[in-house]
């Protein structure tokens, strides 16, 4: 099955079901911490997905599509030049 047969078997079952034997025992893979693993790349990141029933392993890819704020800046960017957080552009 090729790459873009996969990913569409998978998408289909919402990423719930492995795409190679659609057992729905798919999982993030872990670290010793606890968190999910995370590779980014730029506007993107992958995350490496392991089938326990077949054993099959992926990334699923993700790409960066729209940001949503949580929260606004407490402070305004002149206040953070002032107190010397952010770092002043120097390159006139
Ligand atoms: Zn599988």
């Amino acid at each position: 099955m090729s790459n873009e047969d996969l990913f569409k078997t998978y998408t289909k079952s919402g990423g719930a079901k492995c795409p190679f034997c659609s057992a729905s025992s798919a999982k993030f893979y872990y670290n010793t911490s606890g968190s999910a693993y995370l590779y980014t790349t730029g506007l993107g990141a992958e995350v490496p997905i392991k089938c326990l029933a077949c054993l099959a392993e992926w990334y699923d890819v993700m790409q960066v599509v729209s940001i949503k704020v949580i929260r606004q800046p407490a402070r305004s960017p002149m206040e953070l030049l002032k107190i010397g957080t952010l770092a002043e552009d120097n390159n006139e």
